[in-house]
């Protein structure tokens, strides 16, 4: 199998299944308790939270261990929803985020918040002339994703969040797709808070974080979740201990690994994106020219339904728009947005690249890319 989905989720590293092993049996204290066991547990936790907040560029008391991104984004949506400052009720975010904000902020305007979605322009990039115009006194929440998971993009989040702040609105970015990918500062941005996932970055799944600026006590909102005071009273619940040590090292390995293997990918990516668009004809690389995650390639091949192709790959596993939204009907609303045809967006297919990702794997790739390509088109009328 050649496995071509890293933004989709990644192996657990072997050196994070290692590390989390003992968790799972000898050392299974709750770290809520104060005697031996539970204290080796709480031990572990916070070893990893300053792992985390260390790649993140935080403090350690301002990661909140959550069960992955799409509750880290809730959390922050259902906080506001809950507020009951009624003169702040506008909600800005983008028409390309992940599922996890779009729907929440769909739920908030059900529930009477002015919600509105930046428009970006064709190469993936929020507008920030609109910006400018939308976020305004009255704006409780800015949402802007770091990066896309689908097309790469990579949004201006420092100029959004001074925005927001100029406004007196909370900045929250969703940066899941950045974390191990490529440098992360939150302080540096500007961030209120911001959603990560373990298992984009060879951690395991059912773990991530929400970073709050200050730590939970700052946390502006009544607490959507009740009925246990682990993770400040805002994630309360018995912690996944595995899972949080693995992330944590995780973040340790990524933190080593991200300046070799950032430029690596990136080469990599280059690479295999001339090849495509040298060797098939009709195909389209979206958000070409933009600045883009350095292993992610978005490319339509015109006349190819997305779903055919992936069919006929076999063992070459690609993406189709995102993982998430597999099963649901139509078109990418990421390359809607970006002002994609409904027929090229349904001829897309996603390739992100991982650590494990080889050049001889790119060749074997393109060979299986343009038999498929040349058999489909053959098959199907007018090409
Ligand atoms: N946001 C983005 C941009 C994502 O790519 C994903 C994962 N597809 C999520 C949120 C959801 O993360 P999780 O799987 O941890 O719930």
């Amino acid at each position: 199998m050649i496995y071509w989905d890293h933004n989709a989720t990644t192996p657990c590293a072997p050196e994070v299944v290692k590390v989390m092993q003992p968790f799972l049996s000898e050392e299974f204290g709750n770290p809520a308790s104060s005697h031996l066991a539970g204290r080796k547990a709480a031990r572990a936790l916070s070893t990893a939270r300053s792992q985390v907040a260390s790649l993140a560029k935080c403090r350690p008391g301002e990661i909140v261990f959550t069960a992955g991104a799409t509750e880290s984004n809730n959390l922050v949506f259902l906080g506001l929803l809950l507020s009951d400052r009624s003169d702040k009720r506008r909600v800005v975010t983008t028409a390309i985020e992940h599922k996890s904000v779009i729907d929440p902020a769909a739920f908030l305007s059900e529930k009477g918040f002015d919600v509105v979605y930046l428009p970006v322009t064709r190469e993936g990039v929020v507008d920030l002339a609109a910006a400018r115009e939308l976020i305004s006194p009255d704006t409780a929440l800015v949402s802007v994703q770091a990066a896309n998971n689908e097309i790469g993009t990579l949004q201006p989040i420092e100029e959004i969040a001074r925005m927001a702040h100029k406004e007196g609105a909370f900045f929250h970015t969703d940066a899941v797709q950045v974390l191990g990918k490529i440098p992360v500062d939150l302080e540096a941005w500007g961030c209120d808070f911001a959603s990560f996932s373990a298992h984009k970055l060879y951690g395991p799944k059912g773990v991530g974080a929400l970073f709050v600026s200050g730590g939970p006590r700052r946390w502006p909102w009544p607490h959507p979740f009740r009925g246990g005071g682990q993770e400040g009273g805002l994630r309360p619940g018995t912690s996944n201990v595995p899972a949080i040590v693995g992330f944590g090292e995780a973040c340790r390995l990524a933190e080593e690994k991200l300046p070799g293997e950032m430029s690596r990918v990136y080469q990599l990516r280059s690479a295999f994106e001339e090849k495509i668009l040298a060797q098939i004809p009709n195909c389209v690389v979206h958000a070409q020219k933009a600045p883009r995650l350095p292993g992610t390639i978005s490319v339509a091949f015109k006349g190819v339904p997305a779903d055919m192709l992936i069919d006929n790959l076999v063992e070459v596993c690609v993406g189709k728009g995102s993982a998430c939204t597999t099963g649901a009907i139509g078109a990418s609303h990421v390359l809607i947005s970006i002002g994609c045809e409904t027929n090229v967006a349904d001829a897309t297919i996603r390739l992100s690249l991982g650590r494990d990702s080889t050049n001889e794997q790119i060749d074997e790739t393109m060979d299986k890319i343009l038999t498929s390509v040349s058999f489909i088109r053959d098959k199907l009328e007018g090409w």
